[in-house]
């Protein structure tokens, strides 16, 4: 019998876990690999307010530059003159926050794949197999931390993302410096790819809603003449969307099972860090009323809301407009903001975790962009 069960040992859930364990509570992670960190599915692009709440040692580059190609035309390079955005090397960064977690008392179990989680007489019942055996135990709370096809949260019956995003990526041989983003239907339609700094070369990734991922990307590879150097795959998935429920009585959904992850980048590693902080202090608050209600648990969701929805939301429709360009209008569209005037509010309030807060001043130095936009403006604002 533990206090709280995370499934899946993430980061996210590792955060949670860790503040639970701190607290003195009996915590116990269960993930069903066998390593910590392995398979790698993420790249790691991160805002230097990661960096800084989890203080990580893992960050392999600090960037100041970004440059976005559209598909013909001139790129759009930013600089913003100080670091917006850090590299981090994901195995290790996951490993530090599952290290840290285990610091606070909490136990990890690996090689243990979650089945299924219910509710009796009160008590969560999860039920895993390890090597082949099938065991359970008891929790106060169980915490449904096990990424975007979470097995937990289709146990409670909740609805799942509205969009799944399937993400590949290639680790090539050779060094980038900077990020560069990649538009177009070609090398990913309605979203886009990427190449950007790793501790052992150059990732470079696409995802797409069409089911095509790879061959988008092995178009990109090809045209750039990539090919060659490549050295290994890594495929992912990512969650859009907002989740109707993501609690109930003793359980709790967080990271990229609650699918708390920002629209427009696909990046999940500051909504879900910082939702595991959400997280973790009604745990707390929880036990110390002695009420692991749905209605009480509820408040996390509430204050996760308060936190990020609005950004989330907003992301959302943003990204319905992105959909709907043609290669021309993306063309049109880095035309445009490729203008001193334009960059300089890019370069000053650029922010890759609040994107959305771009817009409004972005739209008054270009007020052309309202073109793009379409019958979708009224929504965002
Ligand atoms: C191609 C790609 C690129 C990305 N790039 C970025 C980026 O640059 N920046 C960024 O911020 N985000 C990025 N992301 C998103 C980021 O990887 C996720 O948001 C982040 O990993 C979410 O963390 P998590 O702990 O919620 O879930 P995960 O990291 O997915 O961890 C879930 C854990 O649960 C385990 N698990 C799953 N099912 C079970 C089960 N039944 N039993 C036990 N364990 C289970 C899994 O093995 C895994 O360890 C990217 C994602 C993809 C796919």
């Amino acid at each position: 019998m533990y206090d709280v069960v995370v499934v899946g040992g993430g980061p996210v859930g590792t955060r949670v876990a860790r503040q639970s364990g701190e607290a003195g509570y009996e915590t116990l992670v269960l993930e069903e690999h066998n390593t910590i960190g392995t398979p790698m599915q993420c790249a790691g692009l991160v805002s230097p307010r990661v960096i800084e709440m989890t203080g990580t040692k893992s960050s392999v580059l600090r960037s100041s530059k970004a440059t976005i190609h559209p598909p013909d035309g001139e790129p759009l390079v930013l600089d913003a003159g100080e670091a917006r955005a850090a590299v981090l090397d994901r195995k290790k960064f996951d490993r530090e926050m599952a290290d840290k977690a285990v610091k606070e008392g909490v136990e990890i179990r690996l090689g243990c794949r979650v089945t299924s989680s219910r509710l009796e007489n009160g008590r969560r019942k999860v039920f895993y197999e390890h090597r082949g055996e099938h065991h359970e135990i008891e929790a106060r709370i169980v915490v449904g931390a096990d990424g975007p096809t979470s097995v937990i949260r289709r146990g409670a019956g909740f609805d799942g993302p509205a969009y799944l995003l399937a993400g590949i990526q290639a680790l090539v041989g050779y060094e980038t410096e900077e990020m560069h983003i990649y538009l177009g239907q070609d090398v990913a339609p309605g979203f886009f790819a990427w190449r950007m700094p790793h501790p052992d070369g150059t990732l470079i990734g696409a995802a797409t809603e069409d089911g095509q991922a790879f061959d988008h990307l092995m178009r990109l590879l090809r045209q750039k003449g990539w090919e060659s150097k490549i050295i290994s795959y890594f495929a992912g998935t990512i969650p859009l969307g907002r989740l109707k429920n993501i609690v109930d009585d003793g359980l709790m959904l967080v990271g990229d099972a609650a699918c708390q992850v920002k629209p427009l980048s696909g990046g999940g590693l500051y909504t879900g860090l910082t939702a595991a902080d959400i997280c973790a202090r009604t745990i707390i608050d929880a036990f110390e009323n002695g009420d692991t209600s749905r209605e009480f648990l509820s408040r996390y969701d509430d204050s996760w809301q308060d936190e990020l929805g609005n950004e989330i939301s907003k992301g959302l429709w943003l990204r319905k407009i992105f959909k709907t360009l043609t290669d021309k209008q993306l063309n049109d569209l880095i035309d445009v903001l490729n203008n001193d005037r334009v960059k300089q509010v890019l370069e000053g309030k650029g922010d890759i975790d609040y994107p959305s807060t771009l817009a409004k001043p972005v739209l008054k130095t270009a007020p052309k962009l309202l073109k793009f936009a379409g019958p979708f403006i009224k929504g965002f604002f």
